[in-house]
């Protein structure tokens, strides 16, 4: 639970998108992407410093003359350029700054976002540092094949392999691709020698240890001894065996480690690779002749920009962390005497974060009702116990008057179960305890809330209903808690002026957005502004393009949404590179066997059988159909006409 949150910020006149900035943390999370105009609109620079800037609401609105309707992912390929720019300028730096001598190489690891545009993108701009790819599974592989033309670049094979991946990425070799198939399992060296002796070739190889350091955080469990990958120092020597034995340990190139994503704390990086480096010597030793060290992903992204090593954090940076991979294994290779290996890092978390920003709107928002009942004759005495407390609240009282108004409203419920409390008494007793909560919150004003007056300020929270799904758009929230920024994307130079948490369209009660980032910590309700029909109000979900779109489902069947390419042009502007539209209703009920023709040709048949027994007339038979017809070529989401207000 973060610090206590505030009234709603009311009667302050002078507020500034500095404020806002600070309020939500952009300027400590969205550096150095995002900021806020003059306007109270969030800007973006997709290329950071180097460039120029876009206006995120106007670029929204324009977008939605293009009739692609909210929500909207909105993919800034610049901003990915950039990630992979900053990864290399930071290796380049630490291997300069320590005189490496060897170079760094890294991949893209594809199941952190497969998806065709983005990938071919991460290709194309990562050849100017021979960037590769990482496959995790054999659908993974065939992508990376096509996709990585660069016969410098490298193809990182993981995961589990069936003779046919293997034979597949050993022919690859024969195309002047560079796979590395990583031994991640004992018995795949056999399978590797079986191959390579099938094919008369073999492929480059590395293996993955288990390490014996043990990760920190929500993924720590992929190392240490239960880990689900790798081999451990027993069967790594195994393995050096079975190749030896099988010809193939001249094609031993490569150690990985994957020690778990958004690895929050940097000592737990530092010992993992002071234990890689020791391992790598060792296998040199033992006659490997090696050349690659791979660190796997795990760089992490900083969500809420307090550099701390909590779960939404990292008290480490981009830099600190390519100094401390590559400073490391130099000590351990020039303690040794091992030539420095090439170094390879598969981060996909660090690099697809950030260029994809995610605007739904809000539809309405629900709030208590605090609207004081008028007085009648003969009211029964909880009602007007209630009452009374109402006109007695002063500054001075509020803690009693609290814990009264929650006292008689508990009393009117068990009244009401026990049939002494009717229906109409029932809703004026609880009209009149928010009622008495809308006072003391008011007295409370911006003083700090003493703990036992807390929950008034989530029992007066606004729910804010959004126009997305989080299974769909931003499920990690819902399956492992993850935090990432979110707020308003416009009116950011008028101060907010409620708490709200979001719901969203889903019929899951889990389908909710109620924890917020706060520095280090969290909140469970976020400052916000009232909404002004019929101006939309628009949110940004912002740093969540790793791993989201491929995780999110299609619960309640709410579909892909539709997602756009964003390039900036070089004399101002931006071109829409590619328009990806979202799930037709149709297409989501076709993914489900459902037959949408079929569908129709069913509902029509009732409703010429409803027009024959004169239930339905032939307008509205019409009518239905049509709206059937339209339901199945339109999005799964809201249609901005019939939304309720
Ligand atoms: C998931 C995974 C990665 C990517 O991890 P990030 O934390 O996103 O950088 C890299 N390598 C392997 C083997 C993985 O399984």
């Amino acid at each position: 639970m973060g610090p206590t949150p505030r009234q709603p910020l009311t009667g302050q006149t002078n507020w500034t998108a500095t404020q806002s900035s600070r309020l939500y943390g952009l300027d400590a999370w969205g550096q150095p992407y995002f900021s806020i105009g003059e306007q109270g609109h969030v800007m973006v620079r997709p290329q950071g410093e180097r460039g120029g800037c876009l206006d995120l609401p106007f670029l929204v609105r324009d977008l939605q003359a293009r009739n692609l309707s909210l929500p909207l992912l909105i993919r800034f390929d610049d901003i990915l350029e950039d990630r992979l720019a900053k990864l290399h300028d930071a290796f380049a730096c630490a291997i300069t700054q320590y005189t490496y001598q060897g170079c760094y190489q890294g991949v893209f690891p594809v199941k952190c976002h497969q998806q065709r545009h983005v990938l071919e993108h991460v290709v194309r701009v990562g050849r100017r540092w021979n960037f590769g790819l990482e496959a995790g599974s054999k659908a993974e592989l065939l992508i990376a094949l096509a996709l990585l033309d660069d016969p410098d670049a490298l193809l990182i094979c993981n995961g589990y392999k069936d003779t046919r991946y293997l034979e597949t990425a050993i022919l690859a070799r024969r195309l002047g691709r560079r796979p590395l198939v990583v031994i991640e399992q004992p018995n795949e060296a056999h399978g590797l020698v079986a191959c390579s002796r099938r094919l008369g070739m073999a492929p480059l190889m590395g293996v993955r240890a288990k390490l014996s350091a043990q990760g920190s955080g929500r993924w720590g469990s992929s190392s240490g001894d239960g880990a689900k990958f790798g081999l451990s120092v027993p069967d790594l020597l195994a393995t050096v065996n079975t190749l030896r034995d099988g010809g193939l340990l001249e094609e031993l190139r490569l150690l990985h480690m994957h020690i778990g994503s958004q690895i929050s704390d940097i000592a737990v990086l530092k010992e993992a690779l002071q234990e890689m480096g020791q391992l790598y010597v060792e296998l040199v030793a033992l006659g490997a002749p090696m050349g690659y060290l791979d660190v796997g992903g795990g760089l992490g992204v900083d969500y809420d920009g307090s550099c701390t090593a909590t779960a939404a954090s990292t008290n480490y940076s981009l830099q600190n962390y390519a100094n401390d991979v590559v400073a490391t294994i130099q000590e351990c290779c020039q303690t040794q005497g091992v030539p420095m290996p090439t170094l390879v890092s598969e981060s996909g978390r660090a690099i697809a974060s950030h260029f994809s920003v995610l605007v739904f709107d809000v539809l309405s928002t629900g709030r208590v009702n605090g609207v004081v009942p008028p007085r009648q004759e003969g009211e029964p005495l909880l009602v007007r116990n209630l009452r009374e407390l109402l006109t007695i609240i002063t500054p001075h009282n509020l803690q009693e008057a609290w814990h009264d108004a929650v006292k008689f409203k508990d009393d009117a419920l068990s009244a009401f179960r026990l049939g002494y409390l009717s229906l109409i008494d029932r809703a004026k007793a609880e009209q009149l305890y928010w009622a008495c909560c809308r006072t003391i919150a008011h007295h409370l004003g911006h003083q700090p809330i003493p703990a036992d007056l807390q929950p008034i300020t989530a029992a007066l929270a606004a729910t804010y209903y959004a126009n997305l799904s989080i299974f769909r758009s931003a499920p990690d929230t819902w399956a492992i808690d993850q935090l990432f920024p979110l707020m308003p994307i416009h009116r950011l130079h008028e101060p907010p002026q409620a708490l709200g948490a979001f719901a969203d369209l889903t019929c899951d009660s889990d389908g909710k957005l109620n924890r917020f980032i706060d520095s280090g910590t969290h909140k469970p309700l976020l400052e916000l502004h009232h909404l002004q029909p019929p101006d939309p109000y628009w949110m940004g979900l912002f740093l969540a393009g790793a791993y989201q779109e491929i995780m999110g489902n299609l619960h309640n069947l709410f579909g892909r949404t539709n997602a756009v390419h964003i390039r900036l042009e070089p004399r101002g502007g931006y071109q829409v590179e590619q328009v990806a539209r979202g799930n037709t209703t149709a297409d989501v009920l076709t993914a489900l066997d459902h037959d949408p023709q079929s569908l129709v040709e069913r509902l029509r048949r009732d409703s010429e059988a409803a027009i024959v027994a004169g239930n339905l007339t032939i307008p509205d038979a019409h009518r239905l159909i049509a709206h059937v017809e339209e339901s199945l070529r339109q999005s799964t989401y809201l249609e901005p006409d019939i939304r309720f207000s």
